[in-house]
């Protein structure tokens, strides 16, 4: 059997840190070279050839448009050439979920992309990084991962992009998964999907943007006033995400001031402050009346990153805007 050819983009996190502690302390994520973390991976016999390109070496907090058009253009790239039967792509894992839905969104479904992280570095003592990998070539490898949009595989489990957040600051099982639950277990030696893929033969859903406009995340508290609401506003905000209390929640005040900014053209999203669960429609809050948006199963992080891709493809008005937020 001929070898499954996989494109290994870096962009540094724990999974390429090193710090010289085998505790972990004091740490700098992205400080291996790509090279060295693929050639130390080779090392475990893995099924497959690997082809490192290195896009950077950073911790994830400080990734941005620059990165992201790199990666989508490497992505675009391998989808394109023949030679390439897979993408993986290591990670940090703050910000993989904001990563993988952007990817998720603007890239079609034809082969796999894999998101690949980890929560200790590389030379810390239980350092996860490389099973993670293994796992991920795995699910690289396999031509059933495409047709089901952009992967992160962490914790032998393979979640759809759209659905994972990062729930735990430190603990090796840190991502969690809703609404679905995982697409697959992955181990080195086994994969088992559990369905079949939904997104088989689909089309990027929106254009790559040129650029991403400026859209906040604004968190409420008990006791709040509305002027963070003019601040965002004030600072050129072009879209707003509230992290509401429960269900999307917010003092009335605050609520009255963002359907003023929904009614100026910005379009506001209701999301919600905690951890899991549906943000719906006129429950608590009549988003009717207030021409607000309800996140449904997105987290601030994620309906920020939606609502960019939205606003720069044009999309504002608050249907539109919900019809994005409610599709799967
Ligand atoms: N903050 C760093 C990052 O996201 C390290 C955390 C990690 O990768 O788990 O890249």
């Amino acid at each position: 059997m001929t070898l499954r050819r996989i494109l290994v983009l870096g962009t540094g996190g724990t999974i390429a840190g090193a710090g010289g502690s085998a505790t972990g302390a004091g740490y700098r994520a992205g400080g291996l070279a790509l090279d060295a973390l693929v050639a130390h991976l080779g090392a475990l016999g893995l099924a497959a050839e690997l082809v490192p390109q290195e896009v950077a070496r950073i911790g994830s907090q400080d990734i941005g448009f620059a990165e992201w058009r790199a990666l989508h253009a490497a992505c675009t790239a391998a989808m394109d050439d023949p030679a390439i039967d897979g993408i993986i792509i290591t990670h940090g894992t703050d910000t993989a979920e904001e990563t993988g839905l952007l990817l998720d969104l603007t890239l079609p479904t034809a082969k796999p992309v894999v998101l690949v992280g980890a929560m200790r570095p590389a030379d810390a003592v239980g350092a996860d990084g490389m099973r993670n990998f293994a796992n991920a070539v795995k699910v690289a490898s396999d031509p059933a991962a495409a047709g089901r949009g952009v992967m992160l595989v962490m914790g032998d489990a393979v979640l759809a992009a759209r659905d994972a957040r990062k729930a735990a600051t430190s603990a090796i099982d840190a991502f969690r998964t809703f609404p679905r639950g995982p697409l697959a277990r992955v181990t080195p030696a086994s994969l088992d999907w559990f369905g079949p893929a939904h997104r088989l033969g689909e089309a990027a859903r929106y254009p790559f943007p040129q650029e991403l406009p400026r859209v906040a995340i604004l968190t409420a508290g008990a006791g709040m006033d509305a002027q963070p609401v003019d601040a965002l506003l004030g600072i050129g905000a072009r879209g707003i995400v509230l992290a509401g209390m429960g269900q999307g929640n917010a003092p009335r005040t605050v609520l009255e001031a963002l359907a003023r900014a929904a009614a100026s053209g910005v379009p506001v999203v209701r999301a919600s402050r905690v951890d899991e669960g549906l943000v719906d429609r006129n429950v608590e809050v009549d988003d009717d009346a207030l021409g607000l948006v309800a996140a449904r199963a997105l987290g601030p992080a994620k309906a920020r990153m939606l609502l960019m891709v939205l606003v720069a493809n044009g999309v504002t008005d608050a249907k539109a805007v919900q019809a994005a937020f409610d599709g799967g």
